[in-house]
Order: C-alpha cells, then sequence, then structure tokens
C-alpha cells in the first residue's frame, strides 16, 4: 500500500509550495488508494510560532486535504509531532553508530573553525575523531566531553538512484560531507529525523523539494546501513515567482493564508496549484479534488519550474464562483456586502447581480459601493462615446424617465423595463441614449455589476428617482 506524508514544519502560515507538494503527495497517495500521513516537524525550536500547528491544521481542512493518521486522529504510527518523538532518535543513533554508519564526533567549535579557515569556500570538515580507538571514544564518553553523532561516510563509489521525477540522479562524492545526525543537546538534525520517521511511519513515497536532491545519497547511506529499504522519491520543482525567482512569503510573496484574505477560494486555489508542474493528458482545466485523485500520474510531473500566474488563478477563482450553487455563494458573500453596505437594500438580489461578474470575492466591495451611497462623478460621463450622446441629450432622456418612473409602482424588474424601453422611441433616440445617462445617474460609475434596469429595481423608488433628480440638476 502507497504510503506518503507532508511534514511541515509549522511557521504560522502555509507556503504555496509546500501547499502543492501536500496536494501531490496526498493525490499520490490516494490514487492507489493509499494513505497519506500527517506528521509535523516542529523541532526548529527557533522558528516556533504560537499557534501555527492549528493553522497547518485548518489549511489542510480547508483544502480537502484529509489525512490518514496525524497529531490530531493518531494512528499506528505515532506520534506525529516530531518533539514528541525526540526520545528515540538517539537509540537509532547508536545503533547506527555500531552499524558503521556513524561516529561520535568531540571535536570543538575551535576546531572546525580552524579547518574552516583553512580550507575556505571549499570547505568540507574531516573529522579526525573517526580515527579514535573505541577505547579513546569509551574514554571521553566516561569524562563527559560534550560529542555530537556524525554520519560516517566511507569508501564510496556509488551516489547515484533514481527519481520518479528527475530520472537518474549523480551526485559529486566530493559533495557528500558527514553532516551530524545529533546535536550536543542530543536532538536529531533534520538530516536523521527525516530517515527515521520516514521508515517507522513506513512511508513508500518521499514527495519533496528538489532542494534535497542533493542531500538524498546520503539519506541513502543511512537506509542501507540499517538495512533497510529505500523509499521512491518524487522531488518536485519549486513554485517560482517568474523565472529566476522562487515564490516566497519571506520576500512577500503571498501565502494561502494572503490569498484566502484576498478573496480566493481553497477549491480554486487547489485546482490552480494541481496544475503548476503538472499536467494531465487533456485541455481540462476545472477540476474537483475526486477528478484530480482519478487522473493524478506521478510520471506527469514535469522538472521544469512552473511560474506561479495569479491572473491565471483569478480567473480560475471566477470560474468557481459563477459556477457555485447560488445559497453557498450567497453565504460566502454576505459579510462583503455588509461591509459594503449599510441601508435596508436586499443584499441577495445583490449578490444575484454580481455572482456572474466577479473573480475574487474582494473585489465585490468596490463592484457595489455605489448601492450605499452615490458617488461624486462628472456630468460629462453621461456621454457615451459610442452613442456620440451629448450631455443636452442626456439630460432629456433622464427628465422623460424621471417623468415615467413616477408612476411606477416598483413591483418588479419588468415594470421598470417597459416604461424605460418605451422611451427610446418615444424620444427618438437609440436605448443607449436613454439607458446610459440613466445608468450613470444611478451609479455614478462608468462601469457597474447590471444594467439600469437591474439597478434602479435594486435600488428602490425614492432613492432612484433622487438620483436621477441629482443627474438632471
Ligand atoms: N519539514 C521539512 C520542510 O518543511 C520537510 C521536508 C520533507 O518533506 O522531508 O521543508
Amino acid at each position: 500500500k502507497i504510503r506518503t506524508r507532508f511534514a511541515p514544519s509549522p511557521t504560522g502560515y502555509m507556503h504555496i509550495g509546500n501547499l502543492r507538494t501536500a496536494l501531490f503527495e496526498y493525490l499520490i497517495a490516494k490514487h492507489e488508494d493509499g494513505d497519506f500521513i500527517l506528521r509535523i516537524e516542529d523541532t526548529d525550536q527557533n522558528r516556533q510560532v504560537e499557534g501555527a500547528v492549528d493553522i497547518v491544521y485548518k489549511t489542510m481542512k480547508d483544502c480537502g486535504l484529509n489525512w490518514d493518521e496525524g497529531p490530531d486522529i493518531g494512528g499506528e504510527h505515532g506520534p506525529y509531532v516530531q518533539s514528541e518523538r525526540l526520545g528515540m532518535y538517539k537509540g537509532y543513533a547508536e545503533e547506527l553508530i555500531r552499524l558503521g554508519g556513524a561516529h561520535y564526533c568531540f571535536c570543538s567549535e575551535e576546531e572546525l573553525q580552524r579547518q574552516r579557515e583553512e580550507q575556505g569556500d571549499s570547505f568540507k570538515f574531516d573529522d579526525p575523531c573517526k580515527h579514535l580507538t573505541p577505547e579513546e571514544v569509551q574514554a571521553k564518553l566516561d569524562a563527559g566531553v560534550p560529542y555530537v553523532i556524525r554520519q560516517t561516510i566511507g569508501e564510496i563509489k556509488e551516489t547515484t538512484f533514481d527519481d520518479e521525477v528527475y530520472g537518474h540522479i549523480e551526485v559529486d562524492v566530493d559533495t557528500l560531507d558527514e553532516q551530524v545526525l545529533i546535536k550536543s543537546d542530543g536532538f536529531p538534525t533534520y538530516n536523521f529525523a527525516n530517515i527515521i520517521d520516514d521508515h517507522q511511519m513506513e512511508i513508500t513515497h518521499v514527495v519533496r523539494g528538489n532542494e534535497y536532491l542533493s542531500s538524498t545519497p546520503k539519506y541513502n547511506l543511512i537506509y542501507d546501513a540499517y538495512g533497510w529499504k529505500r523509499p521512491i522519491y518524487v522531488h518536485v520543482p519549486p513554485v517560482m515567482k517568474d523565472e529566476h525567482h522562487k515564490l516566497s512569503k519571506r520576500n512577500g510573496d503571498a501565502s494561502f493564508q494572503d490569498l484566502v484574505a484576498k478573496g480566493y477560494l481553497p477549491e480554486a486555489i487547489i485546482n490552480y496549484i494541481a496544475l503548476l508542474g503538472w499536467s494531465p493528458q487533456t485541455e481540462q482545466e476545472i477540476y474537483t479534488m475526486d477528478e484530480l485523485i482519478q487522473v493524478f500520474d506521478i510520471h506527469r510531473i514535469s522538472k521544469r519550474p512552473a511560474i506561479f500566474d495569479i491572473d491565471k488563478l483569478t480567473w480560475m477563482n471566477g470560474e468557481y464562483l459563477k459556477h457555485m450553487d447560488f445559497d453557498r455563494y450567497y453565504e460566502l458573500v454576505l459579510p462583503y456586502l455588509k461591509n459594503a453596505i449599510h441601508s435596508d437594500i436586499d443584499l441577495k438580489e445583490i449578490a444575484k447581480l454580481v455572482q456572474s461578474r466577479a473573480n475574487t470575492l474582494n473585489e465585490i466591495e468596490e463592484m457595489i459601493d455605489f448601492f450605499d451611497a452615490l458617488p461624486d462623478y462628472d456630468v460629462e460621463m453621461f456621454k457615451h462615446k459610442r452613442q456620440k450622446s451629448k450631455k443636452e441629450t442626456a439630460v432629456i432622456a433622464l427628465k422623460e424617465a424621471y417623468e415615467s418612473l413616477s408612476s411606477c409602482d416598483w413591483s418588479s424588474e419588468e415594470k421598470i423595463h417597459d416604461l424605460l424601453m418605451a422611451l427610446p422611441e418615444k424620444l427618438e433616440m437609440k436605448n443607449g441614449q436613454v439607458l446610459w445617462p440613466v445608468r450613470t445617474a444611478l451609479t455614478g460609475k462608468q462601469s457597474t455589476p447590471g444594467g439600469a434596469i437591474e439597478v434602479a429595481y435594486i435600488l428602490g423608488k425614492d432613492e432612484s428617482l433622487r438620483r436621477i433628480q441629482t443627474g438632471i440638476e
């Protein structure tokens, strides 16, 4: 059975690249009816952020990335929070020492510094402790000399492996340093903990960013030393801001939370990022999660870095909003409508008006604010460019509209429609020469969701007449 895991370090927000990794992990597992595991990697105490784990949970739930095992729901391979696993890594490291894959290192910071200065840029620590006899090691341990445990890289010939995305990978032996596995405080480094955790949790496919490609041979040596089966590796290219820069929250690029705050829907974000670096065999672009699970194929993950295109996401978000069930749509936009409108206007009617027009939720407020208060506008706006209408004609049309709407009972949109649509013929004008100034007078804007009739109906009789009057004056 396929088992994948998402192993975020809780930072207080969800980076788009990490969310896409989580999505790929989820899809790879679910495509084969496998398990998707959530593991929290919180051992870097310096990076702890209050409430950050809850943000991970919430993000994943909002996105429909439901885990089969994890800190909150447990499972057979727990605990699923790294800080609760700290006790076990040391024993594994000691076993690795016995197996020849690691050794104690008692070198001081000064020794490291000395070598660093000596070697300059090509620094690779040459650990004298590798050559200590077992008795010397024991004596130092007994004397309480502080130590770290380092990986031992012996004479190796082979550093290659096959990655599902990048294919055959060859890493230069010289770059493999004898990394620290257990720090002097007794805690594991990421490089060690990820191996132990993935093994213990029986992870079959390790999916992560391609920045780990060059470390993977070192991890493989450790798997080999224990006699454990190596996992299948699926390294994914980064999500880019442009050709040269990674998308990065630290450099001010949007996180998942930022996008949601800007009015994007989790399902649209998920749909969009599924297509970042992965492509289906068809032209289809809109996918439900179930459809993604069905069609997802590891072999169609591209090794070319994908560029995050906010315009494409915005378009896709609009597709989701337009095709959403109206009741759910209304619930979603209500807070935005209430924010923009303070009178007792029918908000449901406004929601109907904007559903087919807004690409993001937070652009709605600006679209509809004229319902709340008529903005200052320039009477020059009565002139319609294409219709070549004059200001004078516009005022005639407005006066006539005022007259005829005064007798309207406003019980339906049709009534307003019939009255207004009778005017062009009567005045020997084109439709636009009447409707354009009326809409302008009602809204004070050149572009609005809905035309004169729809807007007038929602505004109500008193307010509509008042605004048309203002236009005439
Ligand atoms: N905690 C690591 C990160 O957030 C996980 C990397 C991995 O998937 O192994 O980068």
